[in-house]
């Protein structure tokens, strides 16, 4: 779990006063920012306190990340500096989440950041991290996990040493998200929610979480009588608790089938989710009818056909990189999901995409 964490309205204005105790002499500190706020300076950059030889390196997120990508950071970093740095500090959604966790890993670790995709493969202790959310809903800053594509397949670092050592929730930081993002984005949260209080692991602990995300959700993306404000605080909370319910459970199909997407058509995360869920009446009856409540609400149109041009080759891909996912499949199925599922079930629910 993280075990620091602030809350509120411009808390970012805290960031000198927080890592400032972790510098380590005159090693850096790296800020990783999502490239959207290079130009607009005074939201992010001028605010970002640095002292002696501290850098910001903005990063694409026209692409979510890669093990290739941790690596060449991991490299120019230790290419560019004598001393391992003091910190790394994500600042942005779920992908620079991500790729500053995995970097902080790497940076005290031998090898390619692939050589860690799994549970529990790494060894030492990563750099000291914190994360700092601009979008909200994936739940990567609570996380104990770093969602990576590799060569061989996407799937995350999952270790002790993964989640943050210090989280900012400034919720002033998401206010700007184009509207569809903050759909799609937000509503991994809520597909989090349902694939937790859904499946075969849930447990008190996910409940808990689970329940309390979920009707957040409800208020946030059904309701209208919030302010902006308030819609941004709570969905800020949402995605942290939606996020501590999978911790100790697991998702389920959608994000199963979302990551074949993503592995042969490089389909986003968010978008991902709520295309594939969008058709699975059969397994989320409830969650989908209130899903697609919530799309006509916020007038979201998905793209459709999205799967008309793809060979039986990448069809094939897709269905095994989602089937090698066992235990999302055991969570929504049962121990005998196998009897439930098969290439065939699901290379028709792709068709239908
Ligand atoms: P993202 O980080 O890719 O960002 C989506 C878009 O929003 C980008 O174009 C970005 O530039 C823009 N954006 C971000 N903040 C903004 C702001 N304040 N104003 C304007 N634009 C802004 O999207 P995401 O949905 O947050 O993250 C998806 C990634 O998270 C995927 O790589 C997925 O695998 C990962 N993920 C990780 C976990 C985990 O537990 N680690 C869980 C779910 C998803
Ligand atoms: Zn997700």
């Amino acid at each position: 779990m993280v075990p620091k964490v602030v809350f509120g309205k411009g808390a970012f204005n805290q960031i000198c006063d927080i890592i400032s105790p972790e510098r380590n002499g005159v090693a850096p500190f790296i800020f990783l920012v999502d490239d959207v706020f290079k130009n607009n300076t005074s939201f992010i950059e001028d605010r970002i306190p640095l002292s002696y030889t501290d850098e910001i390196i903005y990063v694409s997120t026209v692409e979510e990340p890669k093990t290739s990508q941790v690596d060449e950071i991991v490299a120019k970093i230790r290419n560019d500096y004598q001393y391992v740095p003091s910190g790394i500090i994500g600042i942005g959604g779920g992908s620079i989440l991500d790729l500053s966790k995995a970097v902080a890993i790497m940076l005290t670790n031998p090898g390619s950041a692939a050589d860690y995709q799994g549970w529990d493969l790494v060894k030492n202790k990563a750099v000291f991290h914190v994360g700092v959310p601009t979008i909200s809903g994936t739940g990567a800053e609570v996380s104990r996990t770093t969602v990576l594509t590799g060569p061989e397949r996407k799937l995350g670092i999952n270790s002790d040493f993964t989640p943050f050592d210090q989280v900012i929730l400034d919720p002033e930081l998401i206010k700007d998200v184009p509207k569809d993002q903050w759909f799609y984005t937000g509503m991994d949260c809520y597909i989090h929610c349902i694939e937790s209080l859904d499946g075969t692991y849930l447990n008190a602990f996910s409940q808990s979480y689970g329940e309390k995300a979920l009707d957040l959700c409800k208020e946030i993306f059904l309701e209208n009588n919030l302010s902006k404000e308030e819609v941004d605080a709570k969905l800020m909370m949402a995605s942290w608790h939606g996020g501590m319910s999978i911790a100790y459970s697991q998702v389920g199909v959608a994000h199963a089938m979302s990551y074949g997407l993503a592995y042969v058509l490089g389909t986003k995360h968010g978008i991902g989710n709520c295309i594939v869920f969008d058709k699975l009446e059969k397994y989320y009856p409830e969650g989908v009818a209130v899903f697609k409540k919530m799309k006509e609400y916020h007038n979201i149109n998905l793209p459709t056909g999205v799967c008309a041009n793809v060979t039986e080759e990448q069809l094939d891909i897709m269905t095994k990189v989602a089937l090698s996912l066992e235990p999302l499949w055991e969570n929504a199925l049962g121990c005998d999901w196998k009897s439930k599922i098969n290439e065939d079930i699901l290379k028709e629910l792709y068709r239908s995409l």
